[in-house]
């Protein structure tokens, strides 16, 4: 009856601990080394990662004068844990010292301690590491039954805990891949059309509220048909990457672009001088002369519209009512403007007034 009442308290000591999750794994393993600790009346308490020939101490509880540090390596060899990993399960030594098959073995000559009990935790079928508890002090009593089974118990938990953990951040960069790939072109690694709908209307509502300013640029690529024809298509993908590459290269932080469509680029200029941003719409069109096939520079053309949230500027008074698909509407028609006018041009216009070519 005794043992049994025993097992159902520490079985109950176990759940609380281990159900308790919202503490997170840290904060559950301290939790979990102490109540071994206290269970096995030790006092230095290890979770253990084993690699190759390295003992690593994860997580420890130590008591006064044992330093003893999380991250604290040695030499897997010179480790108790070393015969509980070559026995494939729960070890227990009350008295390394009268021990006749461990009294020489390196960590007792090593660290002097006198009892141990530890058990390996496996992750696939593979060792991972220990969880093992023990003391410089000889053990005045006998490890039982249900020691092993505590031992077994908190064993499990850990490694399910592992697993879960392991999943856990698989998910997590998953997912992270997944979010990344919704926003960005795989071929040029840029914002894609959806992130920049996303990102550029936010924007223009943050801007509408702060009275700023700025333009929108829609850069095509010129005759890009002709590069795929005569070249072929992975010519032509590399002449995208290298334009995207380009354009952002003019860029900074508080800028922002994104493939619109095949050979088509939105750049969003916020904030600055309407002659600035100028400025930067023509360094971003010449730019991409750098970049030439079979000799020929790639140029590009431009339909930009300029904005200007402030409603008491006279040339954009009606700015603070644009959408962003309208500003797109407005550089896309100055966009087909500049390509009448022959190609690498610029044409923009304000939103609120008739395009004027540049
Ligand atoms: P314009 O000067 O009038 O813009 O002429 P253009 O040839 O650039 O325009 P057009 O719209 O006639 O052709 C665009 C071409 O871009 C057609 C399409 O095959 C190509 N394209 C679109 N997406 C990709 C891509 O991801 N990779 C490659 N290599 N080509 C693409
Ligand atoms: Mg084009
Ligand atoms: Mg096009």
């Amino acid at each position: 009856m005794e043992v049994e009442s025993e097992s159902e308290t520490i079985i109950r000591r176990l759940y609380q601990i281990t159900n308790d999750y919202q503490k997170g794994f840290d904060i559950q393993i301290s939790q979990l080394i102490m109540m071994g600790l206290e269970r096995f009346d030790l006092d230095i308490g290890i979770l253990s990662r084993i690699e190759d020939n390295t003992y690593t101490v994860l997580h420890c509880v130590t008591p006064e004068g044992v330093e003893l540090c999380d991250g604290d390596t040695f030499d897997y060899d010179h480790t108790y844990c070393e015969i509980t990993c070559r026995s494939f399960g729960p070890v227990m030594i009350e008295n390394m010292g009268e021990n006749d098959q461990y009294a020489t073995h390196p960590a007792y000559t090593a660290f002097g301690l006198e009892s141990y009990i530890g058990i390996p935790i496996f992750i696939d079928d593979e060792i991972y590491g220990t969880l093992n508890f023990s003391s410089a002090i000889p053990y005045p009593r006998k490890f039982k039954d249900i020691d092993i089974d505590v031992l077994k118990l908190m064993a499990s938990w850990v490694e399910v805990e592992l697993i879960r953990r392991h999943q856990e951040e698989r998910l997590h960069a998953l997912n992270a891949r997944l979010e990344y790939q919704a926003y960005h072109d795989a071929l040029t690694g840029v914002a894609n059309r959806r992130s920049m709908f996303k990102n550029v209307h936010l924007d223009i509502e943050r801007m509408k509220r702060a009275r700023g300013k700025g333009t929108l640029a829609l850069i095509d690529i010129d005759h890009f048909k002709r590069v795929n024809d005569r070249y072929g298509h992975q010519i032509g993908d590399d002449v995208l990457k290298r334009v995207a590459e380009a354009l952002k290269q003019q860029l900074s932080a508080r800028d922002f672009i994104a493939r619109f469509g095949g050979e088509e680029f939105v750049v969003w200029l916020p904030e600055r001088s309407t002659e600035d941003r100028a400025a930067l719409v023509e360094t971003l069109r010449q730019c991409v002369n750098k970049i030439e096939v079979n000799d020929k520079p790639i140029t590009v053309s431009i339909g930009a519209c300029d904005f200007d949230f402030d409603c008491s500027n006279e040339v954009c008074e009606q700015c603070d009512k644009a959408t962003l698909d309208e500003i797109i509407h407005v550089a896309d028609d100055n966009l087909y403007v500049a390509k009448d006018n022959g190609r690498d041009n610029t044409v923009t216009s304000c939103w609120s007034t008739t395009s004027t070519a540049s």
